[in-house]
């Protein structure tokens, strides 16, 4: 049976300073209650099932050789291979490794695809390395996890600081090792390599699906409905075209440039262009600049942080004028503006649902790899709606049934169908 979080700390983190596993587990432990039969497995979720350390000894381009700490952590397995990318940054650390990963259990099993979580990274600062430097560091990290990956194992993908360009050094290195052709090693490869069709606009299509399924359910037409984004990157930009094209007003999108505004809507083509042509959305012709705090006030419909992490928090989570938030970054909620947002009758659509697009279509290349048979743009896109509608659906059966918010709901979903797998296949 259960027992309390702090007991569960492995005893190579620091009981003073857990860091990002002491998050889930404390997320589990509110959800434990709604387990029902499965509850006598949820300490299976509170070990990572494997956790690799790896020393990255690398030649610099001046001759001297450089250490680097690298993590691989499998956190569940029960339900498929481990999935989850691999993050170049000076903060990576083993705690938020395992976290991550245990976040990409929940993802997975939220959408219902065949995988388990895992998750990678390497503690480095890459704005310091030369590209030949993060390529042979990018390889000797991947020889070292070797040991514990494979196409039938764990698959990794790109996280922050990764690009296709790393997916292809780390599939290179890997099918040197095993003398075969291995695209199926890792997800997020360029088209070339078997990537998929799709996959670069499956995070942003995916929200705009999601929205359009919670729009729906909040008696939001989404012709006409006012939509503001933080982030018009990859997700936010994706997400504002589509919901755009569907009819619906976007009427201010803030990023690391500024904010703009245009209550009329804004010609979200030309700031496409224009974040293309200058990296930002200031100096897009046809709005207003405002205040970058005047875009958490904002009157709309729908709200899509798609940027950073801890965006909504509790200063700004009582002034917000949406009725439906649609979480395209990762975390951008605080779990202190989710209760007031909870009070206020705020519709919050969390990150491992809404954002889920990305590892569904990760999922389609994987699949595609496997059979060496590859599918058009228009056949990726259905099958990627149908997984997110589904996933939809099936949160808001669980949170009506436990009268919960979505977010609870997605922890229940996900906790009851990796435990059942967990029980099926015994300890
Ligand atoms: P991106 O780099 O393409 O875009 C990031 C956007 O955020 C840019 O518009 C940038 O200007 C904006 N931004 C940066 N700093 C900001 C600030 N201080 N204030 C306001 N805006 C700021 O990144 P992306 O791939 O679109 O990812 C966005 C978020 O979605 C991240 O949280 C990421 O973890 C999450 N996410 C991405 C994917 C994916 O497949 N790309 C999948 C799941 C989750």
């Amino acid at each position: 049976m259960s027992t309390s979080s702090t007991e569960h700390l492995p005893s190579y983190l620091n009981p003073n300073d857990p860091g990002p596993w002491a998050v889930f587990l404390e997320q589990v432990d509110r959800v434990t209650p709604y387990l029902g039969e499965y509850a006598q497995w949820v300490d299976t979720l509170k070990h990572p099932e494997r956790t690799l350390i790896v020393n990255i000894p690398v030649k610099m381009d001046d001759g001297r050789i450089e250490h680097f700490e690298g993590y691989r952590v499998q956190h569940n397995l029960s339900c498929g291979p481990g999935k989850g990318g691999v993050r170049f940054h000076q903060e990576v650390s083993l705690s938020e490794t395992m976290a991550l990963s245990a976040w990409m259990s929940i993802k997975t099993a939220v959408v219902g695809i065949p995988y388990g979580g895992a998750k990678g990274g390497v503690r480095i600062d890459p704005r310091n390395y030369s590209a030949a430097e993060m390529e042979r560091i990018t390889r000797r990290y991947m020889e070292e996890i070797s040991k514990v990956i494979g196409v039938k194992q764990d698959i990794p993908g790109p996280d922050v600081n990764a690009s296709a360009q790393t997916m292809a050094w780390m599939m290179d290195s890997y099918s040197k090792k095993v003398g075969e052709y291995s695209p199926g090693i890792v997800t997020g490869k360029p088209i070339e390599l078997g990537g998929s069709l799709g996959r670069a606009e499956s995070t942003g299509r995916g929200v705009f699906t999601i929205a359009t399924e919670a729009a729906r359910d909040a008696n939001i037409a989404i012709e006409g409905a006012r939509v503001c984004v933080q982030g018009f990157g990859n997700v936010g930009g994706i997400a504002g075209k589509l919901l755009h094209e569907a009819g619906a007003k976007v009427i201010a999108v803030q990023d690391h440039t500024g904010t703009i505004f245009n209550a009329d809507g804004l010609d979200v083509p030309a700031v496409l262009a224009q974040v293309k042509a200058t990296g930002g959305v200031a100096g897009s012709a046809n709005c207003d600049t405002i205040e970058n705090s005047e875009f958490w006030r904002l009157e709309c419909e729908i709200l899509i942080p798609a940027a950073l992490a801890g965006q909504i928090h509790k200063d700004n989570a009582e002034h917000i004028n949406a009725k439906l938030i649609v979480e395209g970054a990762n975390g951008p909620t605080t779990p202190a503006a989710d209760d007031i947002l909870k009070k206020r009758n705020v519709r919050v659509v969390p990150d491992v649902l809404a954002n889920a697009g990305g590892v569904t279509v990760s999922y389609f290349e994987w699949v595609q790899n496997l059979s060496s048979f590859y599918w058009s743009v228009e056949e990726v896109n259905q099958r990627l709606d149908d997984i997110m509608r589904a996933a939809y659906a099936n949160l808001s059966a669980t949170a009506e049934e436990h009268q919960v918010s979505l977010r609870t709901a997605a922890f229940i979903a996900a906790c009851e169908r990796i435990l059942k797998a967990n029980q099926l296949l015994g300890a």
